[in-house]
């Protein structure tokens, strides 16, 4: 077969020299909605596999913080829709962001939490709803930010970060996690290359329909 894969080319580090947007071929997960069950295991997966700063993968019993994402099961009406980042290949996110703290790897697109200032620009301009920005832990604790405060509370205001799938870059070196996770074959992991055949790509992404 030409065009679309199934299998995932990892970045071999979280951040190169890579342009920002450079015109790569994609790899993304796409979700088969019409048999996802709302089980949330994906959500699950996710949060365990982004979480190691955090101590959190051993049990239930190690999780300490929120559980944050990075795909979001989306329930509307008698539906359930996975929703996360598409990657795209001239990616509005990037673009947005005034730290260039989004960068294009190896057609993954992915956010530098060190560089991030939570400013929420990205979250605007994505238009898959796929971002968001929350509070940062480390080994279970609020990270605060540096230079703001809250006079009146006399305390440090939480550090905030953009989040976002990441297709499990540098975690457990498989498909990601949220693909592994599914029970009912709903997520699968593709890759658009430069013949994409466009007339192939639902039986290949969707074979039950
Ligand atoms: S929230 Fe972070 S990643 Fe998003 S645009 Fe602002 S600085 Fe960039
Ligand atoms: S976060 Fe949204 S805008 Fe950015 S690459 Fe992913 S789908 Fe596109």
């Amino acid at each position: 077969m030409s065009g679309v894969r199934n299998t995932l080319n990892r970045p071999t580090s979280r951040m190169g020299a890579a342009d920002r947007t450079s015109a790569v071929a994609s790899s993304f997960v796409v979700a088969d909605a019409g048999h996802c069950i709302g089980c949330k295991a994906c959500e699950l997966a996710c949060f365990a596999v982004h979480s190691q700063a955090n101590g959190i993968g051993a049990s239930v019993g190690t999780v300490s913080v929120p559980v944050v994402p990075k795909v979001y099961v989306v329930h509307a009406g008698d539906t359930y829709v996975p929703v996360q980042c598409r990657h795209c290949e001239n990616a509005p996110c990037a673009h947005a962001c005034p730290v260039q703290a989004i960068r294009q790897e190896n057609g993954v697109v992915m956010i530098d939490e060190e560089l991030c200032i939570g400013c929420t620009s990205c979250v605007l301009a994505c238009p898959f709803g796929a971002i968001e920005v929350s509070t940062v832990y480390r080994e279970g604790r609020v990270m605060t930010q540096p230079g703001l405060t809250d006079r009146a509370a006399h305390k440090a205001l939480p550090r905030t970060a953009a989040g976002k799938c990441d297709l499990c870059a540098g975690t457990n070196g498989g498909q990601p996690a949220c693909v592994e996770a599914c029970p009912n074959d709903v997520l699968r992991l593709a890759i658009v290359e430069s013949d994409p055949l466009p007339e192939r790509r639902r039986e290949v992404f969707f074979p039950r329909l």
